[in-house]
């Protein structure tokens, strides 16, 4: 039987919630994607959880503080927030690529926290990246399926995998 609490769409952030402009993190790189808000509600009125899952290397490599990232991603959050969404946990790996963690996509990391803290059942749960690497941590992980935006793929936006998902049609590991 499915348990709607612990059934989890896992999202990336830059490049399906918020502009990838490259390290992204001031008020003037802040910039929501068409179908971004529309499709986490139609998620989250369909059932699932949401939780975010990103790299954020810019901290390690010293591009920005935690601080700034902080005021960056409280403002994508009240914005959800405002629209109804709820976002269950948000999950990042600050390092620099060459420490080698075991958080930064595509490894495992994040995943597996958001299972040992909000208690994802994995198997059950969807990730939707705009990288392969966002795929293939969910496929390392355990998850149900991976839906791949943008760069001219027929799933342009959170809004058409959002569809995608409701209608049933998830790409299956
Ligand atoms: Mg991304
Ligand atoms: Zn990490």
């Amino acid at each position: 039987m499915i348990d709607l609490q612990r059934r989890f769409v896992l999202l990336d952030r830059d490049g399906v919630l918020v502009m990838d402009s490259g390290y992204p993190h001031t008020p003037e790189d802040y910039e929501l994607l068409p179908g971004a808000v529309e499709g986490a509600r139609q998620l989250s009125e369909s059932g699932w959880r949401l939780a975010i899952i990103s790299n954020q290397s810019g901290i390690g490599r010293g591009i920005f503080s935690m601080e700034d990232f902080q005021l960056f991603h409280n403002r994508l959050l009240s914005d959800l927030a405002r629209a109804g969404v709820p976002i269950a946990g948000t999950f990042i790996c600050p390092h620099e690529p060459q420490l080698g963690c075991d958080c930064r996509k595509p490894a495992p990391g994040l995943i597996f926290r958001v299972e040992s803290e909000l208690h994802a059942r994995l198997q059950e749960s969807i990730i939707i990246g705009d990288k392969t690497t966002d795929i293939e941590a969910g496929r390392r992980a355990g998850c149900l399926g991976g839906i791949l935006l943008g760069g001219g793929r027929s799933i342009p936006n959170l809004m058409a995998a959002a569809e995608m998902i409701t209608q049933g049609e998830v790409p299956y590991f």
